[in-house]
């Protein structure tokens, strides 16, 4: 997606301006690292497998945002995950959004549902708020890939999780730090369906079944009834069938 200007190779000399030795710069970009934001769910723990699987497990970590979630189990859950998989988490409080916003994901009264066609868990900005979050700390750590499980099938229509929201943010970012980003969103055209064979592929599908979660009403393995379990559910149940057709 980039431009030429946009994507200047890594070993490139421009890269040496800021005052580096060619030693350090190299050193630094020898190993190129990747950093997954990270809730512990289906997409990013699959996504995290993806990184893992190109990056090398010593050379991913992973973002994840607290911001006011109705459920501290979502939180633990991705903790969990990242300490049993053995990569380092940050987590990075945004819950200055909670004081200014107001929807369902973290009102505990709120009832979650559709209204028109966007649902009330949409928290406006939030993605582009993780995004340049995740981008200042990856810049600072050298990290020029990142991850997110960001998806417009199937669900929903989150303005911020469209394709194009994603490739403009990028070009922002890569604009505000003057550093070449690279945001992968290897779910984003993906069904759920897709995404569990994804995780099968990567040999991480018990994994992510049995260990992430997805509920909005915060139920360990699931209430089965809310859009974000049903969803999940019915992606499952497609790719067992496929499965075991095949
Ligand atoms: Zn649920």
């Amino acid at each position: 997606m980039h431009s030429s200007f946009l994507s200047t190779p890594l070993s490139q000399g421009s890269l040496l301006l800021d005052g580096t030795s060619t030693n350090d710069s190299v050193q630094k970009h020898a190993l190129p690292k990747a950093a997954v934001i990270f809730s512990g769910g289906q997409d990013s723990t699959t996504c995290l497998f993806l990184a893992i699987k190109e990056f090398g497990l010593k050379n991913v970590e992973v973002i994840t945002f607290q911001y006011g979630q109705r459920h501290a189990i979502e939180l633990q859950k991705a903790q969990w995950i990242a300490q049993d998989l053995g990569v380092k988490q940050t987590v990075i409080d945004t819950s200055v959004i909670k004081a200014i916003t107001t929807n369902a994901l973290m009102d505990e009264n709120a009832t979650i549902e559709q209204q028109g066609s966007m649902p009330n868990t949409f928290v406006d900005g939030r993605n582009a708020l993780f995004l340049l979050y995740a981008a200042i700390y990856a810049k600072g750590q050298g990290i020029h890939t990142i991850f997110t499980g960001v998806c417009e099938t199937d669900f929903s229509g989150y303005p911020d999780c469209r394709d194009v929201f994603i490739k403009s943010m990028n070009v922002t970012l890569n604009l505000a730090m003057d550093y070449p980003f690279d945001i992968r969103t290897p779910l984003m055209f993906l069904t759920k369906k897709q995404t569990w064979a994804l995780a099968d592929k990567l040999g991480a599908f018990d994994y992510v079944r049995n260990h992430t979660h997805t509920c909005y009403l915060g139920v360990d393995g699931g209430c089965h009834d809310c859009p974000s379990c049903r969803l999940r559910e019915k992606g499952l149940a497609e790719y067992l069938e496929e499965k075991t057709n095949v």
